[in-house]
């Protein structure tokens, strides 16, 4: 079998991290997202085939057992999501990166030899610290994603739990585990490993379920940056520059994203990571009025919609979560197409946590071919809906809801939200009156300038477009 030298090893690691920092340098942008990806293609192959043929390997049996199943089952997995189930996927897979971490501390701490960290019962002090930080990483990154994925999937409540003492239990134990790994790392106790362990899984659990509603795509990313800072606790572990390399970049991109995303969503960075934000009072102003009636509201057809539309002299779309589950994006490509035929203008409206993870609408309209020139950003077409004809909702609907600027008590409260009621009209494209991600009930469905158009998204884009060529 093939084998490389340490520098050919050495080499091979320092491209495939040039490559990986370009990937992520081309996926920053919508128009150079595929050269990214690309980039982090021909690094990841370049890193693991230089790995796999290092001399240190010395058995490829279970290392092709553990490409070829753990191959399989990705291939199949990728094969098979929906893209809107992305967000819990990244959750599920986070939490193993997270299991890895743990099992290879656990590992190098029954047998250091092969590591070259010392021998058993006098592992060096460094290797200790560097060890109990990687499973302490590892296991709230486990059992932190396996929460988050359950609230996603809807096994367990979206809605934040809280309860009594939450923060000072959390800190308590927060505290205790920094003093049981300052402990570890002088007397290298297999009880105290434990101990962290256990504590470190507990606190995943805790963190994460007191955080919900218009939180969850923060908590999403930085279990993101997590997963890179256990992978990178491994790296420390293992000796190998590169698995710290990407670690880093890993955890600080996914810390940089969720810094971004709470500044997008006007939240204290902290306060999100304390969870627990007014989640009881979205369930009672959930589902439109609390009586269970339904209030008085407009709703229109498609042959409506297209009478209002081909009269608009600017559309602003704002797609939302609904667009994707519909699989939209095409059809609603084709309607704009229709509608600047006869000389209307048209843009879309991107909001930043829009759908179910970070940049969702902007992948699906570049999927449908939509120039990038016509999708804006928040901040750059929220001041345009006053002077703007129509605001066409599609699937979209708490980054719509102007609760957010006035219910403190809101789950969404302070995140901006794209002002599509100061449009003239606005037509909201859904298939009832049922509330958002959030749970809250949005108050535009029953103003007086909103048309609620009942159905499935790309149906209704559908028929739009037939109406309007009719
Ligand atoms: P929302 O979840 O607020 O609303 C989506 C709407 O789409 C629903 O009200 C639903 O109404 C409608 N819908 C569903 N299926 C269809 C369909 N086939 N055709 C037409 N309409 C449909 O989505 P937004 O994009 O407005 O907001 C995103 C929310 O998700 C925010 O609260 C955000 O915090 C959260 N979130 C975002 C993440 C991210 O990273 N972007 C990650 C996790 C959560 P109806 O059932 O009546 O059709």
């Amino acid at each position: 079998m093939l084998e490389l030298s340490d520098t050919t090893i050495g080499l091979c690691y320092l491209v495939a991290s040039v490559l990986f920092i370009l990937s992520l340098k081309g996926l920053s942008s919508a128009k150079t997202s595929n050269a990214g990806s690309l980039y982090g293609i021909i690094g990841m192959a370049i890193a693991v085939g230089a790995t796999v043929f290092s001399p240190s390997v010395l058995s490829y049996t279970e290392i092709l057992a553990a490409l070829v199943a753990g191959g399989f089952v990705g291939t199949v997995i990728a094969l098979r999501i929906d893209m809107t189930a992305l967000p819990q996927l990244m959750a599920g897979f986070h939490s193993l990166v997270g299991l890895a971490a743990v099992f290879v501390a656990a590992a190098a701490f029954s047998n250091p030899e092969p590591f070259g960290i010392g021998s058993i019962g006098n592992i060096h002090t460094g290797s200790l610290v560097e060890m109990s930080l990687g499973i302490a990483i590892g296991a709230v990154t486990f059992t932190g994603s396996i929460i988050a994925f359950g609230k996603l999937q809807g096994f367990i409540s979206g809605k934040p739990v809280t309860y009594p003492l939450q923060h000072p239990l959390n800190a308590l134990l927060g505290a205790a585990m920094v003093g049981l790994i300052v402990s570890f790392a002088m007397t290298g106790s297999e009880t105290t490993l434990v101990a962290i362990t256990a504590i470190a899984l507990l606190l995943g659990i805790l963190l994460i379920i007191p955080i919900g509603g218009a939180d969850m795509p923060v908590i999403v990313s930085m279990l993101n940056s997590y997963s890179g800072w256990a992978a990178a606790g491994i790296g420390f572990t293992l000796n190998n520059h590169l698995l710290i390399i990407t670690g880093a970049l890993v955890g600080s991109s996914g810390a940089i994203l969720s810094y971004i995303m709470c500044k997008g969503m006007n939240r204290s960075f902290i306060n999100v990571l304390l969870g627990g934000f007014g989640g009881d009072d979205a369930a009672a102003s959930a589902g439109g009025s609390s009586s269970g009636e339904q209030k008085p509201h407009k709703a229109g057809s498609a042959e409506d919609a297209a009478f209002i539309l081909q009269n608009a002299e600017s559309v602003i779309i704002v797609p939302g979560y609904g667009m994707a589950v519909a699989q939209a994006q095409h059809a609603l490509r084709e309607m704009t197409d229709v509608l600047r035929e006869s000389g209307t203008k048209v843009r879309f409206a991107i909001h930043p946590v829009a759908g179910r993870m970070p940049g969702h609408m902007n992948v699906l309209l570049a999927e449908a071919n939509v120039p990038y020139e016509d999708v804006l950003e928040l901040e750059d077409i929220n001041r345009d809906f006053p002077t703007t004809d129509v605001a066409f909702v599609i699937g979209a609907n708490d980054v719509t809801n102007p609760l957010a600027k006035t219910d403190p008590a809101s789950p969404i409260y302070g995140m901006p939200i794209l002002d599509v009621e100061n449009a003239k009209t606005v037509l909201f494209v859904k298939r009832s009156l049922s509330p958002g991600y959030a749970g809250v009930d949005n108050e535009v469905f029953y103003r007086e300038n909103t048309m609620m158009l009942f159905g499935d998204a790309k149906k209704m884009c559908e028929d739009i477009i037939k109406a309007v060529e009719g």
